[in-house]
């Protein structure tokens, strides 16, 4: 019986909108993952970047039981200390004066869409409502995101596509020049492509997009859903840049597996959200937003990210290696700090087989690519660990 239909027929009951491998797993521990034989299994897709710390990081664990015990959620009828605490954490780290919470990368983008335009009709450009996007993005699944991200296997049966997104080529700034408009509102873009196959803006794009964004009146909008919250080494991809955005979409690592989403804006902007102009009912409650403050403690806790750049300097010297002894496998490597893509010669589903047969779990992306996602708490053992498996698997695929 194939993987698929094995899967299948063990889920029935759930709908068939995910190719699921029959793998599941049991328990997990920082790096690790164990299925219910107690095998092992080195988790560098960290269920698709989210998993930041790792899996059961003790300090998230224990935050999550003391409020689970206390209270849950109010709603936001109410004042929240624990989301007023992390909106302010946030701010102070980041180029944002105000934050909003909802509970997924595709609301914080929905979030940054509606900002846009309220923010063109709040300073009295209602004519503005388009959003420039770029080929290979992914935003999320929403009817929005969806045509935002503008991908036609994810638009396909879903029409008619919800008007209001212009797309170009990625790091091409004349083809983001070419397509402003007197209707234009904003650029809307990922600083490293996930879901596209980890392809990292140029400084040149980056550069550009913001004086293009001041010199026309728009909103610099970035989407660090994947490329945020220390997954490159900075606290977010886009301090690489020197390159400040006047909104961004956060989710994914925020809150290491608990869903929460944010958006930060500065004040210029977020100041057209009024009493009544968005919501959410379980956004920020008191559950998400107390592990996203325990990720934080532990994300801007001295030496934390300067060991996500080490680790990430390390892991990407070995893949580079790893590439040129095995050319017929990998094709290239790229990426930024611990958010790595291998371009693979071979198709990349089978390096992510093989790599998954000898205990290694990676995550495919757009141009045959395989992402390298490791836990940020991840060791210099675990990296050679991991170069070992990656290497065995290479060695098997370019018999
Ligand atoms: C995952 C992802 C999203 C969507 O997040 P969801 O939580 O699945 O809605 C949006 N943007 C980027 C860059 C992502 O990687």
């Amino acid at each position: 019986m194939t993987a698929a239909l094995k899967s299948n027929l063990g889920a029935a009951a759930l709908m068939g909108n995910y190719a699921r491998s029959d793998f599941s797993f049991e328990r997990g521990e920082g790096a690790y993952l164990f299925d219910q034989t107690g095998r092992r299994f080195l988790d560098f897709a960290c269920g698709i970047a989210v998993t930041g710390l790792g899996h059961a990081h003790p300090h998230v664990v224990k935050a999550l039981n003391e409020q689970a015990a206390k209270l849950w959620h109010v709603s936001n009828l109410y004042q929240i200390e624990t989301q007023i605490r992390l909106a302010e954490r946030l701010v102070a780290n980041s180029f944002a004066d105000q934050a909003f919470f909802c509970n997924s990368g595709a609301e914080a983008n929905e979030a940054m869409i509606k900002l846009a335009r309220i923010y063109q009709d709040h300073v009295g450009a209602p004519e503005r409502y388009r959003v420039i996007t770029f080929e290979n993005a992914f935003h999320g699944r929403t009817m929005a995101t969806i045509a935002a991200g503008g991908q036609p296997k994810h638009l396909k049966g879903f029409e008619p596509v919800v008007e209001g997104f212009d797309q170009v080529p990625f790091d091409e700034l004349d083809a983001a020049k070419r397509a402003i408009g007197p209707e234009t509102a904003a650029i809307l873009v990922e600083p490293v492509q996930g879901e596209g196959g980890i392809r990292p803006a140029s400084q040149a794009f980056m550069t550009g997009l913001r004086a293009l964004c001041d010199e026309h009146g728009l909103l610099l909008m970035l989407d660090e859903v994947q490329c945020g919250m220390g997954r490159t080494g900075k606290l977010f991809a886009y301090e690489w840049y020197d390159v400040e955005p006047d909104v961004m979409a956060l989710a994914k690592a925020l809150g290491n597996g608990f869903p929460v989403g944010a958006c930060l804006a500065k004040a210029k902007v977020s100041a057209a959200l009024v009493p009544g102009t968005h919501g959410s009912t379980f956004g920020g409650n008191l559950l998400a937003t107390t592990v996203a403050n325990a990720v934080l403690d532990i994300m801007l806790a001295d030496g934390f990210l300067e060991n996500v750049r080490r680790l990430g300097t390390l892991l990407r010297a070995r893949l580079d290696g790893v590439a040129k002894a095995y050319p017929g496998v990998i094709e290239s490597v790229r990426g930024m700090g611990l958010m790595l893509g291998l371009v693979c010669r071979v198709p990349a589903r089978d390096l992510l087989t093989a790599l998954r047969n000898h205990g290694l779990l990676t995550v495919t992306a757009e141009g045959n690519a395989v992402r390298i996602l490791p836990p940020l708490i991840i060791t210099e053992r675990q990296v050679e660990e991991s170069v070992a498996l990656i290497e065995k698997a290479c060695r098997e695929l370019a018999r």
